[in-house]
Parts: structure tokens; sequence; C-alpha cells
């Protein structure tokens, strides 16, 4: 039988690594269960991995780049004494404990449990969506962009991310046009200011993409307007979908509470509905989704799980 360890983190990005330090320096040894590269953008260290110029995260005065405040925050994880395993979990069950969280035919064992699997890419559902993915649609600019070197390409959204791909677009690509379903941005002004200052950059307004174009690869959209219903077609060499986020939870549906959008229903602190069982970062946040906000939610669980421990200890030694 498996050991019984203090507490299990299932994720990777700022929130599961800021909970490891946090536990590996309060004694917990805890086993943090990173996950594995799936595609281009579903990788370990999360939303961050697949971002450029990160020039929000507090401590940097000339920014950092996504993938090297990752690289810092897991070797800081490792230095502390966190152990990390590099593979998806497959199931978990929190039902009794000790929980199980099961890695293919592992099965490791835990007293409590942080969930902070955060939050992917929403799509638009499109099935010439799913076919042409990779062959033009992206959901990534800074991973994908450079491929467009040149080339007109169209990013659907109106919030903070579509602006933000917009504008590392529009220094590589010929052109962006943005597609946006209402009247307004929903994105920050500052990014707003930035973008409508771009030659190379216009939005079609009202307009949602009804269809993307292509055999082998993305060769246009078909817009419709979402006003007069009348639709026409727009050449494009690429989609970059940037419309927000779903939260990772398939493995907590019917175990955890969920809200109606998905997000893990977060009550006292960062605990959720099962007793033991705390969860931080994008995977509970709809409202804030920074890299800073989750680092701070992933060490209140490591806090939340650290007296939740000394109490449920005590309680039993009484
Ligand atoms: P978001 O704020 O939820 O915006 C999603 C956008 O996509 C909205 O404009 C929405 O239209 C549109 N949309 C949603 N579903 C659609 C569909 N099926 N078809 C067409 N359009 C659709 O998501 P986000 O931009 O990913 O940002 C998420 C959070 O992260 C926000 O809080 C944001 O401020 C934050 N963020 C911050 C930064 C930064 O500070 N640098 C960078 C990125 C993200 P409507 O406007 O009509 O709803």
């Amino acid at each position: 039988m498996a050991t019984v360890r203090d507490v299990i983190i299932i994720g990777s990005g700022p929130a599961g690594l800021t909970a490891a330090i946090y536990c590996a320096r309060a004694g917990l040894s805890p086993l943090l269960i990173e996950g594995e590269a799936v595609s281009s953008t579903d990788l370990p260290g999360g939303q961050l991995m697949i971002t450029t110029e990160v020039e929000n995260y507090p401590g940097f005065a000339d920014g950092i780049l996504g993938p090297k405040l990752m690289g810092e925050m897991r070797a800081q994880a490792l230095r502390v004494g966190a152990e990390i395993i590099t593979r998806r979990a497959s199931s978990v069950d929190v039902q009794d404990r000790p929980f199980h969280v099961r890695v293919g035919s592992d099965d490791y064992r835990a007293e409590s449990l942080i969930v902070a699997t955060g939050a992917q890419a929403r799509m638009l559902g499109l099935p010439s969506e799913g076919l042409l993915l990779g062959l033009g649609v992206s959901t990534c600019a800074t991973c994908d962009g450079f491929f467009f070197k040149g080339r007109n390409v169209v990013v659907v959204g109106g919030g903070d991310t579509a602006l933000e791909e917009a504008l590392y677009l529009a220094n590589i690509v010929g052109s962006v046009t943005i597609v946006h379903r209402r009247g307004e941005l929903r994105a920050s002004r500052i990014l707003q200011e930035r973008a409508f200052k771009l030659p190379n950059l216009e939005v079609r307004w009202n307009s949602v993409v009804a269809e993307i174009l292509g055999d082998r690869r993305v060769t246009g959209v078909k817009l419709e307007d979402t006003l007069t219903g009348g639709s026409d077609i727009l050449s494009s060499d690429a989609v970059f979908v940037a419309i927000g986020h779903v939260p990772a939870t398939q493995l907590f549906e019917g175990q955890l509470k969920l809200d109606e959008a998905g997000y893990i229903v977060t009550g006292d602190g960062t605990a959720t509905s099962v007793d033991g069982v705390f969860a931080c970062g994008d995977v509970q946040d709809q409202k804030y989704r920074q890299a800073i906000t989750a680092a701070g939610s992933g060490c209140m669980a490591a806090i939340d799980v650290e007296r939740w421990l000394q109490g449920t200890r005590a309680g039993q030694a009484r």
C-alpha cells in the first residue's frame, strides 16, 4: 500500500508551484503532479508558458518572459524540497480520506489535496476550427505568430487576451483584424489605446466567425454581422481564437462543488466543499485570473492545508 502523504498538489502554474514552495518550507513534503505537454498550448507550467513578456509580476523591473518565470518558480519549489512528477493525474477520488490521486496505474494517497489545475483556452466550437487547428487556427500568438510573418491574420475576441494577442501579432504580421461580436471591447483601456494607434490593426465590430475556410490550411473566415445577419468573406492566413478560458475541473465533476461556469467553489479561504481539499489559482477564480493572484492564492492554500492538518491531527490525538 502506498504511503499516505501530507499533501498532494495537482497543477504547476503559479498557484500550484507557490503552494508547493510554502508546503515544502512548512515541512509537509509535498508531491506536485505537474502534468505533461499534450500540445504546444497545454504545457506544464500553465498559461504563462505560452506568454512572452510578463510586465505586471512584481519584482522584475524590466519584465520577465513567462516560461522563464515558471522555470524559476519550479526550480525554487525543487530547491526547498518539493517532489515533482511530470505526468497528468488520470483520476481523483476525494470521497474518503486518505484521498487517492491516480496517475496511470500508480495510486498516490494523501491526507489533503490542493487543486491548482488552472484553465484552458475556450474555443468557438466550429467543426472547421477543429479540423484546421495547427493549420492556421491557433490559441497562442506567441507560439504560432512567427509562422505568419507578413501575412494577414484574424484575432477573435474583445478581452485583454485578444488585444494582447493582436498587439503581439501586429509586430510580426502584415495586418491584424480583430473580430468582436459586440460594438465595444471588454479589454482594458491601456491595451485599447495601444491597439488603436497601430496602422495595421483594425476591428470588425458586431461580427462573429461563422466558418473558418480552407482545406489544408486557413485561407479565410466567413463573418456574420450580429446586427444585420449579413455575411461576407475575409481572406486570412490564420485565426487566433482568444475568447476566454474554461476551468480544468473534469477530474472533480460530481465530487467538488462547481459553479455554473465549472469553476471550483471555494468558501473559507481556499477550502472547497470537501473537507481537506483546497483549491487555488484560475481553477477557482473567474474574476482576477492574474499570475500574481494565482500565486497569492497558492500561498493561501498551503497555509490553509498546514492549519487544517494541525487541527485534524490535534482532534485525532484527543
Ligand atoms: P474575457 O475577459 O472573458 O474576454 C473574452 C472575450 O471573448 C470577450 O470579449 C467576449 O465577448 C468574447 N467571446 C466569448 N465567447 C465568445 C464566442 N463564443 N464568440 C465570440 N466571442 C466570444 O477573457 P480574456 O480576454 O481571456 O481575459 C480573461 C481575464 O484575464 C480577464 O479578467 C482579463 O482582464 C485577464 N487578462 C489580463 C491581462 C493583462 O492584464 N495583461 C492579459 C490577459 C488576460 P463579450 O465581450 O461580448 O463578452
